[in-house]
């Protein structure tokens, strides 16, 4: 699916957080009432015959669409985040950056094997974050789970879609 309203919209901003990045600032489409409405209706379509029980958003990007997707769906919203933020029990998954490890983790009490999941985030880049979500979510034995990216990127020979498994029923709205 690729949408010309939400593109039109995207805000790219070159050399930010470092030179040669070309940021993908959804905060243009995020404020705008249509672009906001065009997301959530899309999200919408794509999962609401699928039986999804909770809406993973990983932070922070991913807790805009995915709360309100979660409002429609009649689903629960459940926090990923960084390190450190969560106050209750947690589980963690760490994955290989750049530079370093990244540890994410979740309340050991979030989800449960009845639910159906949909883990969504703003972007797909080289797949590392997504991943380390989807085997973070894995832990907690659910029924199904789905993932969805607002923009899939394609330039600069990122493949991030290569790190999942085919079975795995990834959806975007706009590839770039
Ligand atoms: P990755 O784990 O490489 O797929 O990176 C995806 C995460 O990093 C998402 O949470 C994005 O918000 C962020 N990200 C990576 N590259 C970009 C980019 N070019 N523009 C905006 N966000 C990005």
């Amino acid at each position: 699916m690729n949408n010309e309203i939400l593109l039109k919209n995207l805000r790219n901003v070159p050399d930010f957080p470092i030179p040669g990045i070309q940021f993908k600032d959804v905060s243009t489409l995020f404020k705008n009432p249509e672009c906001l409405r065009i997301i959530v209706d899309e999200l919408y379509e794509l999962y609401k015959d699928k039986g999804i029980t909770k809406v993973v958003g990983i932070e922070s990007r991913g807790f805009v669409a995915g709360a309100a997707l979660a409002l429609r769906l009649g689903a629960g919203f459940v926090m990923c985040r960084k390190v450190g933020k969560l106050p209750a029990d947690v589980i963690q998954e760490s994955y290989a950056k750049e530079y370093g490890i990244d540890t994410i983790e979740m309340h050991t009490d979030s989800l449960s094997p009845d639910d159906v999941v949909l883990i969504h985030d703003d972007l797909l880049a080289t797949g590392g974050s997504m991943l380390a979500a989807y085997n973070l979510v894995q832990k907690f034995k659910p029924k199904k789970t789905y993932v969805n990216f607002l923009i899939e990127l394609t330039i600069e020979g990122l493949n991030g879609r290569a790190l999942f498994d085919d079975d795995i029923d990834i959806t975007t709205l706009m590839k770039i």
